[in-house]
């Protein structure tokens, strides 16, 4: 199998095209027409002399990934399930919102933090995704978006643990960021961790400084080692004195994530000692109340409940924001496409 081209950086892909004979800016050119220009084939890059570009289709595919399945919400939400090159599969999502188009991507096959409330974790983690894994969920919901639209914003929040994977999310941050590549601001791109004190700290030092969302989920160590098992080997004191360096570091307020399980999380006395935690600190928090996921016993609260442990901590100063729920006639929770998909037989490839 051919190794994706997204998989080089700009450095490597300018060595490349020097290899072959030809000037480094090639590889800017190159990597204009992926990232900027929709192609889907090397042969549509018309100022590519055709040698290079034949010798570009014999060593690299351009995408990572084939579409296996292509959901459409009735509010705008697209969700794609991609096949990778040794039969694994991930998910990604689109998300509509005014002005903006947010892309949700994943790091990993699977996932090792084992949260209870995500279909992702259910079996573990399989292996990383590579970069040009990780940038091809990017290009392929660009390529879903009509010609006046662009994307805006992407938040690393997909399958697996981001910070597990730093090694290949770095350079993609870079990608992401780079004005010969995707040309995103770095404050457009959130990476999302269950707290991971050693990596923030690696991440931290990346220049120019990315969003960092830490998923909390719980106001104490025994509940919150309960729904995020990895927990009980960090605990949370480390995540959050972790979170306040990065702002130090950085200059970026730290977004803590939430997710509300009934009868397990949401109790007023829960908002009271979550706002001890997040009330003294630059912090602002994204409540979510749980998107069904199938086999799973968890489920979100009534709306009253949702609102009471809301207006509690926002009662106690701290800034706080219920995400919608996107999405929910498309198996939007967080790989319940993926799990769906591998529980049954009916594989349908829509683009190859
Ligand atoms: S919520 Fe995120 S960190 Fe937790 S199991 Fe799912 S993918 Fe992993």
């Amino acid at each position: 199998m051919l190794r994706p081209v997204t998989d080089l950086s700009r450095a490597e892909l300018a060595a490349w095209c020097e290899e072959h004979g030809q000037q480094p800016y090639r590889a800017d050119q190159i990597r204009r027409w992926i990232f900027g220009k929709r192609v889907d084939a090397f042969e549509e890059m018309h100022d590519i002399p055709a040698a290079l570009r034949t010798a570009l289709a014999e060593e690299f595919r351009l995408f990572a990934s084939t579409v296996v399945r292509h959901q459409v919400s009735r509010d705008g939400t697209e969700k794609l399930l991609l096949a990778l090159h040794d039969g694994e599969h991930l998910e990604c999502v689109l998300m509509r919102e005014d002005d903006r188009r947010t892309v949700c991507i994943s790091t990993q096959v699977g996932c090792a933090m084992g949260c209870v409330f995500c279909a992702s974790g259910l079996e573990g983690v399989t292996r990383n995704l590579s970069m040009g894994e990780i940038l091809d969920q990017v290009l392929r919901l660009d390529r879903v978006l009509g010609p006046d639209e662009r994307i805006t914003n992407v938040v690393v929040m997909g399958m697996g643990e981001p910070l597990a994977n730093l090694k290949n999310l770095l350079p993609t941050l870079k990608t992401l960021n780079e004005k010969g590549a995707f040309g995103l601001g770095a404050r457009r791109v959130t990476v999302s961790t269950v707290g991971l004190p050693d990596r923030m700290a690696e991440l931290a030092k990346e220049k120019p400084a990315y969003n960092l969302a830490v998923s909390l989920h719980a106001p104490n160590d025994e509940l919150r080692t309960q729904i995020v098992p990895v927990n009980k080997s960090i605990g949370l004191e480390a995540i959050l004195q972790a979170a306040d360096e990065y702002f130090d570091k950085t200059g970026r307020r730290v977004t803590y994530e939430y997710v509300l399980l009934a009868e397990t999380n949401d109790r007023t006395e829960h908002a009271r000692e979550l706002a001890s935690l997040l009330q003294k600190r630059n912090a602002h928090i994204n409540v979510i109340p749980m998107n069904p996921v199938a086999p799973l016993d968890h489920h979100a609260p009534a709306m009253p409940r949702t609102q009471q442990f809301v207006e509690t901590l926002r009662g106690l100063g701290v800034n706080v924001t219920v995400r919608k729920r996107k999405g929910a006639d498309i198996d939007a929770a967080c790989g319940q496409l993926r799990l769906r998909h591998e529980q049954s037989d009916d594989l349908v490839t829509l683009e190859t």
